[in-house]
């Protein structure tokens, strides 16, 4: 399992926004976190840095104890997945393809990647031969959803970053895909970096969640039960 560490780490906009500042976190190896806090706190800011879609400004982040700035961002998103809310499936793609996106790019030969494929969308409930040629706009949003997350999975990627994941879904196939997830993470021992504004998720979801508050500042860091039983002040 690989863990993520973040030293002082800081994010300046250009235009002047402190979106997070000097923050530290250690997320354990198959540790699921969630950053909870209000819009704006740097939540996403937070998550977009580990994948390097966001320069920090400061500070160190480090992906299985290689500093993320001393590596090429391509090769490091390779073993990051990154799953967010509206999933950006390709439109133009079945969800098939979407599934093997990644196989793809890695030169995965036919046989591997259909396998996967198949084997993908059976663990998120999308039972091959109904979906696998469909086009996205063929999809409900949650079947999206699963799409996103078998998409971002494909792979093994050992750290996964999701963001708002599960956000466009009714409450009903969110309750089933929240499940679902926690069956697979279980089972891959993925360390996981999810943001959501719902506490109650987080509670669920995670083994530890953090609370940021405004600026991008630790407000609390504990387990589910630690942050329940602390004031609520970043709410
Ligand atoms: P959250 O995910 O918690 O809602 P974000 O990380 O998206 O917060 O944003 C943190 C702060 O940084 C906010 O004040 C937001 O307006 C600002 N911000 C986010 N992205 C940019 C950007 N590209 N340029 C300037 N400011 C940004
Ligand atoms: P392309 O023309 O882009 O190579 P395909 O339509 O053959 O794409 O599918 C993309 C990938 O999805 C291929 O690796 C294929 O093996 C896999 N795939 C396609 N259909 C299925 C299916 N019904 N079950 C499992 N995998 C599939």
């Amino acid at each position: 399992t690989t863990e993520i560490r973040l030293d002082g780490v800081r994010k300046t906009y250009p235009d002047g926004t402190v979106a997070v500042d000097r923050l530290d976190l250690e997320i354990r190896g198959g540790e699921v976190l969630a950053l909870v806090g209000p819009s704006g706190c740097g939540k996403s800011t937070t998550l977009r840095m580990i994948n390097r879609l966001v320069e920090p400004s400061g500070g160190v982040i480090s992906v299985g104890g290689v500093d993320v700035m001393g590596q090429d961002p391509v090769e490091l998103r390779r073993g990051i997945g990154y799953v967010i809310q509206h999933v950006g499936l390709f439109p133009h793609r079945t969800v098939a393809q979407n599934v093997a996106t990644v196989p793809r790019l890695l030169k995965w030969d036919k046989a591997r990647t259909r396998a996967r494929v198949a084997e993908l969308l059976e663990l998120v409930g999308l039972h091959g031969d109904t979906y696998a040629d469909r086009y996205p706009h063929e999809l409900s949003g949650g079947e999206r959803q699963r799409v996103g997350v078998a998409r971002a999975l494909a792979t093994r990627p050992p750290v996964l970053l999701m963001d708002e994941p599960f956000g466009a879904v009714d409450p009903q196939g969110r309750r089933r895909l929240q499940r679902e997830f926690q069956a697979l993470q279980r089972d891959l021992g993925t360390t996981v970096v999810m943001v959501t504004h719902d506490m109650r998720e987080a509670m669920l979801l995670a083994d530890r969640i953090a609370v940021l508050s405004t600026g991008g500042v630790l407000e609390q860091l504990g387990t589910p039960d630690e942050v329940k039983g602390a004031p609520a002040n970043a709410f």
